[in-house]
């Protein structure tokens, strides 16, 4: 009877199809309820089971079991809007299942995706191990393994998600790469697929590229009022050079594109040059790099500029050709969006030195620079103010620049949040506007602190500065603002 409830309203959610719920209905094990067979066969994570049903695991879990299901994948779905993912999943030319024997597994592997969507995953893993295939989802930043599933789905489940990818299926010796597309509901998803030899076969790594989460607004993603305004004067500009700085993974790219679908429109050439181009974006046209065949960034670049573009975003200035080719774009006339791997927007004036691009070329060409970090934030279903005497308080206030009895929260873990605390990130940001002042200084090789120096006489808030803001206002954990910030200085 619960159980019928369950399948009908996880059913009426479109979180499973009714196929699935069938198969799993009829796996079930002597005495084992719809709930916990969901949980086995990896279909859902205990979250959203309890979502629908909040008793249906109550029923004691056995000890093997209870780990496993502390551990597993929590959905954040019921706040996340999902409400355009109602629907059928489908891949994009590949038929649902020509040969009947494997209808089980291509509807498996299917839900499974559906499930690291819904779940809001960047990333899935299958990976092969002895007693099974363990599927892990990277959701804000962190992997989060999902129930491991019996050792007969491995090759299968390998095997689908090779021919969906475009690779060689014979070929299970050598490293692979693809891609496919596929559709849940009113959206649209690019997968990038990875196969890697293992010792027990092969794992396979998906990238999850979400079209819909691809334009963000600047405000969303972390920009307070004031930088958002200053950057999107920066983009309105016909010419100059906009850098977006960071460490890897810091979403300087999210950043870039939102900036670009400001500047994009029908009556601008906009063009990109990337390496690798990771979303497609309409109305603007997308080049690849190919280091293999000698199409490098610089090259690529020297010939965008024979198309006449107004707009380019250079994926990452990381050699002084590069380097060189863009300033001098930016300095006749276009605007030129890129990426630098510097660890503050000061210190992009000195990489750019490094890079032997003479100080003057700098401070004409360049309008303004961005440095981000991405830091997680607090889930506000169970954010509690962190106590006076906490020692993460006692610790980080002094580096935040904040009174000891500052106020501060932190999440203390929910079914919301899967037990992390945390839910969602946001982009910590430093928005380094060059006018006057700071064009005379980086013309005179001013070094980082004096450029700092100016540039806070200006109002030049720094990662610290938006970092203590967001920790005030209850956004992030004192220590996450911490963990995140080290290595800022330089
Ligand atoms: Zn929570």
């Amino acid at each position: 009877m619960m159980d019928e409830q369950l399948a009908r309203a996880l059913h009426g959610a479109g979180l499973l199809s009714r196929e699935t719920l069938t198969q799993a209905a009829r796996s079930r094990r002597q005495g084992e309820t719809l709930a916990r067979a969901l949980l086995r066969m990896g279909l859902l994570p205990p979250a959203e089971i309890l979502r629908f049903a909040p008793h249906a695991l109550d029923d004691a879990p056995a000890a093997p079991v209870a780990p496993a299901a502390a551990s597993a994948p929590e959905i954040g779905s019921a706040e996340r809007d999902n409400s355009d993912l109602e629907g059928e999943f489908t891949v994009e030319g590949a038929d649902g299942a020509a040969d009947p024997s494997q209808a089980p597994v291509v509807s498996f592997t299917n839900e499974l995706l559906r499930i690291a969507i819904t779940m809001g995953a960047s990333d899935i893993h299958l990976e092969p191990r002895a007693n099974g295939l363990l599927p892990r989802y990277r959701i804000d930043g962190q992997l989060r393994p999902g129930q491991l599933l019996p050792p007969d789905l491995t090759l299968p489940m390998v095997s689908r998600l090779k021919v969906v990818g475009g690779l060689d299926i014979t070929e299970n010796r050598m490293p692979q790469d693809g891609r496919f597309r596929a559709s849940l509901g009113k959206r649209t998803f690019d997968f990038r697929v990875s196969s890697l030899p293992s010792l027990h076969g092969e794992k396979i790594v998906l990238r999850l590229l979400d079209h819909s989460s691809l334009v963000v607004d600047l405000a969303q993603l972390g920009f307070g009022a004031t930088d958002r305004a200053a950057f999107e004067a920066m983009l309105g500009r016909s010419h100059g050079m906009i850098l977006v700085t960071g460490p890897t993974g810091s979403g300087k790219t999210t950043t870039l594109y939102a900036a670009l679908a400001g500047t994009r429109d029908e009556t601008k050439n906009v063009i990109t040059v990337e390496d690798p181009v990771e979303y497609e974006l309409e109305g603007v046209t997308q080049t690849n790099v190919h280091h293999d065949i000698g199409l490098s960034f610089a090259s690529v670049l020297r010939s965008v500029l024979r198309q006449d573009p107004d707009v380019i975003l250079v994926g990452e200035i990381r050699d002084s050709e590069t380097a060189d080719v863009a300033v001098r774009a930016a300095l006749t006339g276009h605007l030129v969006l890129s990426t630098l791997h510097t660890n503050s927007a000061v210190a992009a004036v000195t990489r750019l030195q490094d890079m032997d691009v003479p100080p003057y070329l700098i401070a004409s060409s360049l309008a303004g620079v961005v440095a981000q970090r991405l830091a997680r934030l607090n889930c506000r279903h169970c954010r509690v103010p962190v106590p006076a005497d906490d020692p993460a308080r006692l610790e980080n206030s002094a580096a935040l620049e904040l009174a000891p009895d500052a106020p501060m929260w932190r999440g203390s873990g929910c079914t919301q949040c899967g037990n992390t605390g945390s839910r969602g990130r946001v982009a910590l940001i430093e928005l380094l506007h060059v006018d006057t002042n700071l064009r005379r200084a980086i013309m005179d090789k001013e070094d980082s602190d004096t450029l700092r120096t100016i540039a806070r006489k200006n109002g030049f808030k720094t990662l610290i500065d938006d970092a203590r803001e967001k920790v005030v206002a209850g956004h992030l954990a004192p220590e996450e603002a911490m963990r995140v910030l080290v290595g800022h200085e330089e």
